[in-house]
């Protein structure tokens, strides 16, 4: 079995602040936020890299970032959000299974650094 910390967590064996849970997907609040709203979104298949995403995964990735919107207007986030894929070790992944960052709340400068 992969030592996965987000597979962890879609197992429940770690714990974490649910916001939206279906067969394919799970968000949860980011433990450590950068913003009123920071929830990561994740697929429950364990995909390491955005770079190691293939062509059958085409309407995941598309489910994924519509998901990201619903979830936006469930938490009331008004005036704006980001999302937010960090690739590899230059864009700080700290996480080896895919997620998406969504962040508001708050006025998000650009860029990031
Ligand atoms: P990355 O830097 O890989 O794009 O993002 C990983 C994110 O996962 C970070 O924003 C970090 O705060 C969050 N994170 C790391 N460990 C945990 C955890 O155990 N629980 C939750 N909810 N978030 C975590
Ligand atoms: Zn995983």
């Amino acid at each position: 079995m992969i030592d996965c910390l987000f597979c962890k967590i879609v197992e429940g064996e770690i714990p974490s602040e649910k916001v939206y849970e279906d067969e394919h997907f799970l968000a949860f609040k980011d433990i450590n936020p950068k913003a009123p709203v920071h929830i990561l979104i994740i697929p429950k298949e364990h995909i390491s890299r955005v770079e190691n995403l293939e062509e059958n995964q085409v309407e995941m990735v598309g489910r994924l970032i519509l998901l990201a919107k619903d979830i936006a207007h469930q938490q009331r986030i008004k005036n704006g959000f980001r999302l937010i894929f960090n690739n590899g070790p230059d864009a700080g992944q700290a996480v080896e299974h895919i997620h998406l960052h969504l962040l508001g709340g708050r006025k998000l400068t650009w860029p990031p650094g």
